[in-house]
């Protein structure tokens, strides 16, 4: 049985209760990550560290279509997300946090946007020129190859036209 997460969370309050959430986030409320085709499954652990510092540990999935730039076809792919944050009110607090976390920032009633902390983490996890398994891309290595030969012709095309610019002359 999955539960639909709250969009937002105290993350205080829930660390000092030691809280875990499993759930998801539905597929309607997923607007800024493109082209997504599944809820985000999702499940978040509120802890204090040894250090005293609250920390909130996320591990989500989205099923998402993307499309290849070898053969401009969409195909469908998981995105996979874990990372460890801790909540803090400024900037300034932000600077004073361990490498190994990252800051996010809580609002003005202490709670954190998980809901936009999850897409932000999607978004940056997806690559900026994605492409299909060689055996599903509907464009060989053989035609890789080959497309990349009008490419460098391109880069010669100014010398030719200054070449021809010279005859002329
Ligand atoms: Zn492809």
């Amino acid at each position: 049985m999955q539960n639909k997460l709250p969009f937002t969370i105290d993350p205080i309050k829930s660390a000092q209760k030691r809280l875990d959430y499993i759930g998801y986030y539905p597929l309607q409320a997923v607007n800024r990550v493109d082209s997504p085709k599944s809820d985000i499954e999702c499940s978040l652990s509120f802890y204090y560290d040894e250090q005293k510092l609250c920390i909130i540990n996320i591990d989500a999935k989205l099923t998402l279509e993307q499309t290849c730039r070898r053969c401009f076809k969409p195909f469908v792919t998981e995105v996979h997300v874990t990372n460890k944050f801790s909540p803090v009110k400024s900037d300034a607090q932000a600077e004073t946090l361990p490498e190994h976390y990252e800051p996010v920032l809580m609002n003005e009633f202490g709670e954190v946007d998980i809901l936009a902390l999850l897409e932000d983490e999607i978004i940056l996890s997806l690559p900026i020129a994605p492409v299909h398994d060689s055996k599903h891309c509907e464009v060989s290595e053989a035609d890789m190859v080959f497309g990349e030969i009008p490419t460098e012709n391109e880069k010669t095309n100014p010398f030719a036209i200054l070449v021809s610019l010279k005859n002329k002359g």
